[in-house]
């Protein structure tokens, strides 16, 4: 006798798509087979005619900081409704400025404190990166009680007020390369992108249509190449996050071409897929987010780079702020960042699935399976037998359409508002249990749990 089985689906692995049940039990996958190899379970679940698919794993996203006003209750309400099973939210080291929270500056250790405090009632599961703020040496004493915690991946910045000079970043991917962690990078840089933001406002060139010029493509090859080519001379793992375009994609090829992929990995985000910037015209400031949405030829580009394997990981990249932050006069005073948690799934399979004819194994490894492996999460991303069973019951022919309306997050647009998608998401479990069921939440918050990564092998 089992908790749970899921009946007449068909399974997706990253590898394959097969007609079989899934048996689940204490949280865990116990089975997956033919029907008549199946252990009577407690619950059934019907998924004839849908997709039985891991829960995706989206190492990306801004929860209850200065980046999102979404509480984790939200979030990971909106991340559930969505397919997502885990994220990775961010543990910022304190720094004083106009960005920050903060009156003093504080730790990494401290950060990751903080944010585990924060994170009450969340529905899914949950881990963390450590974000360094500032250029002090004191943060190497601390680098190892950082992966002690289960965080052995660290965030810089090349833009920003909390953006780090070359020579300081340098001195941190040594440090990693000797701790065997992973540094994921945020590369713009931000002398360029500073200096046409000035200019832009001097010549007061404040419409929405300005802002991507304001932060151009070479400007995020630029720092990608200085950052990945530091990184590789010291034996660092580097992780490429929100690659938005063509320039910045073929800067990680090439040093993947030259190190391997256990040493250079990287992501894109489902709006670098699916927009143009074209929407500035359409959404005002609404899809302003760093960097920006790019053109046609770097929509391409990224699934090109998807399907050559540059691109591991499509995230999220999720914001939660309200049009009160957004509709302002001119575009430099507008949030950076959209809402996604909720329609990174339906969006993105209906864009590489239906729109440009890839494979359900191809949606399972960029949402699910790499994810998982790049950020040492060996029970995740996965429906193998032994890992958590956190599953998501897809119908990939329901269609529907994306409202702001809809959403579970504090967040009242969405960047796909009006888009019609086919494929939609009709379950998710985490662990086991039942958190979203037909679009409603149904689950007590609180289910959701702190993971500590293990140092992740990219060795595959
Ligand atoms: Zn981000």
């Amino acid at each position: 006798m089992v908790d749970t089985v899921i009946r007449g689906g068909t399974v997706v692995t990253p590898t394959d798509t097969y007609d079989a049940d899934v048996a689940i039990d204490d949280g865990e996958i116990a089975a997956i087979g033919d029907a008549d190899s199946m252990p009577e379970a407690v619950e059934v679940h019907d998924a004839s005619g849908k997709l039985v698919m891991p829960g995706v794993v989206d190492p990306h996203v801004h929860i209850d900081d200065m980046f999102s006003g979404d509480t984790y209750e939200t979030a990971t309400k909106a991340a559930a409704l969505g397919g997502t099973t885990t994220y990775i939210d961010f543990a910022w080291q304190a720094w004083v400025g106009d960005l920050s929270l903060w009156d003093e500056p504080g730790t990494l250790v401290e950060g990751i404190e903080r944010k585990r405090e924060k994170a009450e009632n969340p529905v899914i599961d949950y881990g963390l990166h450590a974000a360094i703020t500032r250029e002090d040496p004191a943060v190497f004493e601390e680098l190892a009680d950082v992966i002690d915690a289960g965080v052995p991946t660290v965030k810089m910045f090349t833009a920003y007020e909390i953006g780090l000079g070359n020579g300081f970043m340098d001195q941190v991917f040594a440090e990693l390369a000797d701790l065997d962690a992973v540094a994921v990078l945020h590369s713009e840089d931000g002398d360029v992108c500073d200096a046409k933001t000035e200019q832009f406002q001097a010549e007061g060139k404040g419409d929405p249509e300005w802002y991507p010029r304001s932060r151009p493509d070479y400007a995020e090859a630029m720092a990608a190449e200085d950052a990945v080519r530091m990184a590789t001379e010291h034996g660092c793992q580097y992780y490429g996050i929100h690659t938005s375009c063509r320039k910045s994609a073929e800067v990680l090829a090439q040093f993947r071409e030259e190190h391997g992929e256990e040493m250079v990995r990287a992501e894109t985000c489902t709006h670098y897929t699916v927009h143009d910037d074209s929407i500035f015209e359409e959404l005002g400031n609404l899809p302003m987010i760093a960097p920006p949405i790019r053109k046609p030829d770097d929509n391409d580009a990224m699934f090109e780079h998807l399907k050559a394997g540059t691109l591991d990981v499509v995230s999220t990249d999720h914001c939660g702020y309200t049009l009160a932050g957004k509709e302002t006069e001119n575009w430099w005073d507008s949030k950076f960042g959209a809402n996604a948690l909720q329609t990174n799934l339906p969006v993105f399979h209906d864009e590489a699935v239906n729109e440009r004819g890839f494979s359900y194994p191809f949606l399972v490894r960029k949402l699910c399976t790499n994810p998982a492996r790049i950020f040492g999460l060996p029970g995740k991303g996965t429906l193998d037998p032994g890992t958590d069973a956190d599953v998501v019951v897809f119908d990939p022919d329901e269609t529907y359409t994306i409202t702001a309306e809809a959403n579970a997050n504090i967040s009242d647009f969405s960047i796909y508002e009006g888009r019609e998608v086919a494929g939609r998401v009709k379950k998710t479990f985490v662990r086991g249990e039942l958190v979203a069921d037909d679009g409603d939440i149904v689950a007590e918050g609180g289910h959701g749990e702190f993971v500590e990564r293990e140092r992740p092998d990219w060795d595959f």
